[in-house]
């Protein structure tokens, strides 16, 4: 009998050849912990019952019917037939309808009993429905589950057969499984085994099963995330960094046409603190700091001041962005500030020539360059520094952890500072960049033209229109964000699974505006105004030729995903319109807010949106009442939970977990669960470092790969 490991390849198991196990693959699943790990999406509550006479016609219900007559099969027209059977329970009856399924008159006999899964309607002639149901017979030896997986699937895997090998895994392999989990952690959490989790996500006995696993696994996820970010912050305080000199910072501030805000100074201060004054046995620790700031709070000077000292002290700054349009703003800005104060600030982008590039490249290995400004061409290995002091990387959300830390590694004495336009709260932040020390820019600069915000609903749209237009021939420029790129991607979907038992509201996802569609509408309604899409399908090249044409060009409105959240400077745009506003997180609605009010035309910001439910009215009343990213922040930690930050939405660019990926945590709100987790990671490295205690060792094993794929620093 052959012995199975959670490593085994799922190739091992009965009924899994070789065209399946690549089909399987397309799911993430390799091996038996794979399985066990593809996590159902929802469930269906199958044991709430519902009777005839309470029928629901607005979503699928459980029904236990008796069978009332034989099954009835009629070939309606070529390749088609139709099997109908009526059916009763205590309060009333129906008809059953299947398509193509002559063979159900061989399952459902008169007299037997079913348990039933659909939604009820009525037939053209008034009669009560069930179609196409999911149906179990009902033995009195055998006890029907309450609930019901429902799997992420893919072409040729169905949830039978994923079911079925789910259940062999389980069977095979539970019984042997280690939990890593140290017992006493485990207790004081008041959480369930890890088999037992396990088990009660696929097959829960009852709701509260759910909630227990749910819990346990997202724990699991927490803690891991949270030891890899606690050792690694525990190794990075023994780096040692290049030492910056004493210098002062008035020729730079003399320069500009503001004064800096109290918590920019702070911030200044910091960086400065960080690379000229602390000094431990001769020794200044590299520093590694994120700079935290609402969109317009000043982050630019505080790189600039940065970057300043660093050439003050002979040596050399990077500074690298998500976009090419963002490396030329920061070129053009640092090359005015800093090439007054007699640095050479230099631009390498894709789009520099092959020339261009060489003569970069060389005026970057003999000490010419002082600052450098790029996207990702920075990377390049054919970049050899002459002394690196300081890397900056702007908007880091884009980049990662993992890319982060390449120019890093190899320039070891390198300072790092990190840029995030993301207001987050406190307690989170402290998790989420443990490996980081963090300045908050919580203060904007004074004189800021507030930006308005309404909220409206359908029944608006003539008027929205008529807004758009005006806001155009005031010389202004309109963006407007919709959740889907086009009408297939607006389709059902359930978003009702969140591991507590509950069933959900189920969004509709075909009532969502699309990029598409919403651009040929608009064009018609607004025929006089130049009317352009943009999306993520989009190549990065064309993407970047619109925005610029939206910037300087003569583009009034630009229809798009959220691919324009991140950092684009366009001052004229005075109006964005935000379509099933309902659909975005806080901290993204906010984002997107943030685009528009950067100039000096007094801006506006519209969501719509014609959700009547209770939380999401009250999230997009946090937009309409406060401007302030952080206390946004905090209100969303609040109405949405944690899970929110850990978000892994396709279109949504803040992943802040650099690359780690959340199953199950990200549908979590439990703000407790989240700072137990955070708060025994730290313990655990604070208490054992290497985690090399034998409660440990478990643990090690199981984060190894999350802290070597994601240190930032070696
Ligand atoms: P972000 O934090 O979003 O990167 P920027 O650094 O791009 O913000 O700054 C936004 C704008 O605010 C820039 O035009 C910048 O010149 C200006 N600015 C920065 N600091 C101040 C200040 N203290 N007072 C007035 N304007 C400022
Ligand atoms: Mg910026």
């Amino acid at each position: 009998m052959a012995v199975y490991t959670i490593d085994t390849p799922v190739t091992y198991l009965n009924g899994v050849g070789k065209a399946r196990a690549e089909k399987l693959s397309r799911l993430g699943i390799h091996t038996l912990k794979d399985l066990l790990y593809h996590f159902p999406r929802a469930y269906e509550n199958r044991g709430d019952v519902h009777q005839l006479g309470q029928h629901n016609t607005d979503k699928s219900c459980a029904y236990i019917l008796t069978v009332a007559t034989e099954v009835n099969s009629v070939m309606v027209k070529q390749g088609m037939t139709i099997s109908k059977f009526r059916a009763f329970d205590e309060s009333g009856s129906c008809e059953v309808v299947f398509f193509n399924s002559a063979f159900v008159k061989d399952v459902f006999h008169v007299g037997t009993t079913f348990r039933f899964y659909g939604k009820a309607s009525f037939s053209k002639t008034g009669r009560l429905t069930l179609t196409s149901p999911k149906y179990e017979p009902v033995i009195p030896t055998v006890q029907l589950p309450d609930f019901v997986p429902i799997y992420t699937l893919t072409d040729g895997i169905t949830s039978k057969i994923l079911e079925k090998l789910i259940r062999t895994a389980i069977e095979e392999v539970l019984p042997s499984i280690v939990d890593p989990l140290p017992e006493e952690v485990r207790l004081s959490n008041k959480l369930p085994t890890l088999s037992y989790a396990i088990k009660n996500i696929h097959f829960p006995t009852d709701a509260r099963s759910i909630g227990a696993a749910g819990r346990r696994l997202a724990f699991d996820e927490l803690l891991t995330f949270g030891l890899g970010i606690a050792y690694n912050a525990n190794r990075r305080t023994h780096g040692a960094g290049v030492r910056f000199n004493k210098c002062s910072l008035e020729p730079l501030t003399k320069l500009l046409p503001y004064e800096l805000t109290g918590a920019q100074k702070r911030a200044i201060n910091d960086i400065y603190s960080d690379t000229v004054l602390k000094c431990k046995n001769g020794i200044t620790p590299a520093m590694a700091r994120i700079l935290i700031g609402d969109v317009g709070s000043g982050k630019t000077v505080c790189a600039a001041a940065a970057m300043y000292i660093a050439f003050m002290s002979q040596y050399q700054s990077a500074i690298m962005v998500p976009t090419e349009i963002l490396a030329n703003q920061h070129y053009m800005d640092l090359a005015n500030l800093l090439g007054k104060l007699g640095a050479k600030v230099a631009l390498l982008t894709g789009s520099c020539t092959v020339a261009q590039k060489r003569k970069i490249y060389q005026q970057l290995e003999n000490g010419e360059i002082d600052v450098i400004v790029g996207t990702h061409a920075l990377l390049s290995d054919k970049i050899v520094f002459k002394n690196l002091g300081l890397i900056v990387t702007d908007e880091q959300h884009r980049f990662g952890v993992a890319q982060r830390a390449v120019l890093k590694e190899r320039e070891k004495n390198s300072h790092v500072l990190v840029m995030s336009a993301t207001p987050i709260p406190r307690t989170l932040a402290l998790a989420l960049y443990g490996d980081l020390d963090i300045s908050r820019i919580d203060e904007l600069p004074q004189g800021r033209i507030k930006v308005d915000t309404y909220v409206i609903d359908e029944s608006f749209r003539g008027r929205l229109n008529a807004m758009i237009e005006k806001q155009v021939n005031l010389g202004g420029k309109c963006y407007i964000v919709c959740p889907a790129i086009e009408a297939e991607d607006s389709i059902d979907e359930y978003v009702y699974d969140q591991y507590s038992g509950e069933q959900m509201v189920s969004f509709d996802r075909s009532n969502l505006k699309n990029v598409i569609d919403y651009t040929k509408e608009l064009k018609k309604s607004l025929p006089k105004l130049n009317i352009c899409a943009m999306h993520g399908k989009m190549k990065a090249a064309e993407k970047d030729a619109i925005v610029s044409e939206f910037a300087t060009g003569n583009l009034d409105v630009l229809v798009s995903t959220t691919v324009i959240e991140v950092g684009v400077n366009v001052p004229t745009a005075t109006l964005m319109i935000i379509e099933n506003a309902e659909r975005f997180g806080l901290s993204q609605l906010h984002q997107l807010r943030g685009r528009v009010g950067r100039g000096n035309m007094k801006s506006y910001c519209v969501l719509v949106s014609d959700a009547k439910n209770e939380k999401a009215r009250m999230r997009l009343d946090v937009m309409r009442s406060t401007n302030d990213g952080f206390e946004i922040a905090d209100k969303d930690l609040l109405l949405r939970g944690p899970g929110e930050f850990f978000s892994t939405n396709r279109d949504n660019n803040l992943r802040q977990s650099g690359g780690f990926d959340f199953k199950i945590a990200s549908s979590y709100s439990d703000n407790d669960l989240f700072n137990s987790a955070f708060s025994i990671a730290k313990n655990i490295i604070s208490k054992d470092p290497e985690m090399l205690m034998p409660e440990h060792s478990l643990l090690r094993y199981t984060i190894s790969g999350f802290i070597f794929n994601h240190s930032i620093i070696s």
